[in-house]
């Protein structure tokens, strides 16, 4: 239970990723994670800034981790400490980019020719693995095996995580007007009191989940980046808004 563990520490920076600033803390088995305003798409080709989107996704990850947490998953959330600051259980990220979608869009739709916006009849589950030297290439479960990215028990427990989330997500989205096209999400194995424990860490934030409006399907997400929509802010807002309230 994330009540019962202390808070503590700050400690030196450990990484500085596109999004998130991760820094150690005096106990070994925790970090906190900082929530940057940085936007970048398409592999950091493309770079910009959102304002306030550390503190929009910030919000919008703590609660989301909590209602998993809630739910049953076993996640890196230990609480939310400040407006960009979140104490997460420190993790080994396993180098797989798990997409699960619900809705053809973004390279599914280029990879199949088809338009954006078809409900699949049963989520697809992709496995990417994460090289940003490499862009990230789509792969699939042998690879991730043959070349030892995890094991195989580890697969499965992946594979059955992310469905669940999809489903606790679908169903938590679904009544706040909020259509759940797909998402990515990472895993990685915890360390010191979490040791042994395949968790869900990263963040689920509108940068990497495709949100859609349930009535209109107007683009809530960082597509509105990526393809310079407008809009921006006042779509995390509006995210933000559904899920965390006023
Ligand atoms: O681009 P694509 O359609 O493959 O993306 C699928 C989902 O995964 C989208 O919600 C996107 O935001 C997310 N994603 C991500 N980081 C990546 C690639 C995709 O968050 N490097």
């Amino acid at each position: 239970m994330s009540t019962t563990i202390a808070r503590p520490e700050k400690r030196e920076k450990l990484y500085e990723g596109k999004a998130k600033i991760l820094y150690a803390t005096s106990a070994p088995d925790l970090m906190i994670q900082y929530f940057k305003d940085d936007a970048t798409a398409f592999n950091a080709k493309k770079k910009g800034t959102i304002v306030e989107k550390g503190i929009v996704n910030n919000r919008i990850s703590s609660a989301l981790f909590k209602l998993l947490e809630e739910n049953g998953i076993r996640t890196h959330f230990v609480e939310r400490l400040s407006d960009r600051e979140m104490l997460c259980k420190r993790l080994s990220i396993i180098p797989l980019e798990v997409v699960v979608r619900n809705v053809v869009a973004g390279s599914l739709a280029k990879r199949m020719g088809l338009p954006e916006g078809e409900t699949l009849p049963w989520p697809i589950l992709e496995f990417y693995y994460k090289r940003d030297d490499l862009d990230d290439p789509p792969i699939n479960d042998d690879h991730a095996l043959v070349f030892k990215l995890c094991t195989a028990e580890e697969l499965e427990t992946i594979r059955r995580e992310a469905c669940k989330v999809n489903e606790l997500l679908t169903k938590f989205l679904d009544p706040r007007g909020i259509r759940l096209v797909d998402f990515k999400l990472e895993f990685g194995r915890g360390t010191g009191r979490w040791q042994g424990q395949v968790l869900l860490g990263d963040e689920i934030t509108p940068d990497g989940c495709r949100f859609w409006d349930k009535a209109t399907n107007e683009k809530l997400d960082k597509d509105r980046f990526r393809r310079d929509l407008g809009k921006i802010e006042e779509s995390y807002h509006e995210v933000e808004r559904r899920i965390c309230g006023a």
